[in-house]
């Protein structure tokens, strides 16, 4: 693609890095296919290409408050399924990631709009803030139908039970099980801590089970990824520093093989430190040392070998599992076999849903900001993990759980539950009433 940038704006970094990956795209539309917003809505402008060329033009033209490239750019989910489609290799993360963050600086979006992502900002990466509101939310859900505009979408999506906070989510060490073979720090995240506990649990479980030091830092918290997608620059590198300071003291006081990650969608980000904070040198080179050493929870499993299987009479039938991969994982971060691998050696029948590229519409806070389009690709996502005719569903993201355990009839868990359970964890909360005849699982 041409572009036409001056030397006085190519003279920004963020300019010559945009343009660079302008000029790779071919306009060849083959991403268009592959993109959800665009199998469901058929405009141009709603898919990768289109958003391109708004993006081109907003950059070129310096536009302050550019309302039509806002408009689409906002029903972008993120996904990234047009980066595995792209042949070229148009790194369409970043060139969003620049053109979100300008678009930012201009626009001045509604006033009911700018207090909705206000209140996002402040409660979901803190989670006894986000627990609050939660129980709150709970309450309100006989009045959803009475609350103005998306606050009512908010009250209806509130979990109706909440798990206690789980003590493995405070700052600590938990030592292996038997030799030490690697010396972990687990990211415990935000609102998964809140969401669902028991995913942190297991993680801890498996991964002391198979030799690991497990090091939950002392000031790591969320990765930042919120305020990075909704343009909130400032906030998202704040939380990236205080992550990288964290994990930082954690190294020095013992070295570090790996950061763990158990949500891709942080894993995407944390993974993209280096870019995320590159408005700094230092912190540049600092978050780029971190992000080397983030691994999704599912590779450092690989990495280590899947060890102590139950035998099949000595633990529950296996059960046939629907894999939906989260799109963070499988675009993002390109793991797309590894979790698949790793739920057939522990045992699962493994099968993958219809149109598995596409995003169950989570993408962070993308269904309470597009509830409209977003509930279109759960109900999508739904159906076909439901022609599977799995027992349950297996995700490695806990935006696609909160999304899809409220539209599968399946209970729909964390892959690492499921290989925790396989290999002596207790099975998930809500899979245990689905166990056979064992008395002995369970421990
Ligand atoms: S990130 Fe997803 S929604 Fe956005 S343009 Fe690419 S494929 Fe479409
Ligand atoms: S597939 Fe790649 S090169 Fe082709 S239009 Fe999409 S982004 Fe451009």
């Amino acid at each position: 693609m041409q572009t036409s940038f001056t030397p006085a704006q190519l003279a920004d970094a963020d300019i010559r890095e945009a343009d660079g990956i302008l000029r790779k795209c071919v306009h060849c539309g083959f991403c268009t296919a592959t993109c959800p917003t665009y199998v469901l809505l058929g405009d141009e402008l709603d898919s990768p290409r289109g958003r391109i060329y708004l993006i081109k033009h907003m950059l070129e033209t310096d536009a302050r408050a550019p309302a039509t490239p806002a408009r689409h750019l906002d029903r972008c989910l993120t996904c990234l399924s047009c980066m595995t489609t792209c042949p070229s290799g148009v790194n369409y993360m970043r060139l969003v990631d620049i053109a979100r963050e300008r678009m930012a600086r201009g626009l001045r979006r509604p006033a009911m709009e700018r207090m909705l992502r206000a209140l996002l900002m402040r409660l979901l990466p803190r989670p006894g803030v986000f627990r609050l509101a939660l129980l709150g939310a709970a309450l309100a859900r006989p009045f959803k139908a009475l609350l103005p505009g998306r606050l009512g979408v908010m009250a209806a999506m509130a979990p109706k039970r909440l798990a206690p906070p789980s003590a493995v989510d405070r700052p600590q060490v938990f030592p292996a099980e038997g030799a030490r073979r690697k010396r972990v720090a687990l990211m415990t995240g935000c609102a998964q801590q809140v969401l669902r506990p028991s995913i942190n649990e297991a993680t801890v479980r498996l991964l002391t089970r198979l030799g690991c030091e497990v090091v939950v830092a002392e000031g790591a918290g969320c990765c930042g990824a919120l305020a990075h997608h909704i343009g909130e620059t400032a906030a998202a590198e704040a939380a990236a520093r205080a992550n990288v300071a964290a994990w930082e003291r954690v190294m020095a006081a013992g070295g570090l093989d790996a950061i763990v990650v158990n949500a891709s969608g942080c894993g995407t980000t944390v993974k993209d430190y280096a870019f995320l904070l590159r408005h700094d040198p230092v912190w540049a080179e600092r978050g780029a040392r971190i992000a080397s050493l983030a691994s999704d929870v599912s590779e450092v499993i690989d990495d280590l070998g899947l060890r102590g299987v139950r035998p099949m009479d000595n633990r529950p039938r296996a059960r046939v599992i629907a894999y939906h991969a989260a799109c963070s994982l499988q675009h993002g971060q390109r793991v797309r076999e590894v979790p698949k691998r790793l739920l057939a050696e522990a045992g699962f029948e493994v099968r993958e849903p219809a149109e598995s590229h596409l995003c169950c519409g989570s993408a962070g806070v993308y269904n309470i900001l597009q509830t409209d389009l977003a509930l279109r690709l759960k109900e999508r996502k739904a159906q076909r993990l439901a022609a599977t005719g799995a027992d349950v569903v297996a995700t490695g993201n806990i935006g696609c759980w909160s999304q899809l355990q409220g539209a599968s009839l399946m209970p729909v868990v964390h892959t690492v539950e499921l290989l925790d359970w396989a290999t002596g964890g207790p099975p998930p909360p809500e899979v245990s009433p689905f166990v056979g005849t064992s008395a002995s699982v369970g421990s």
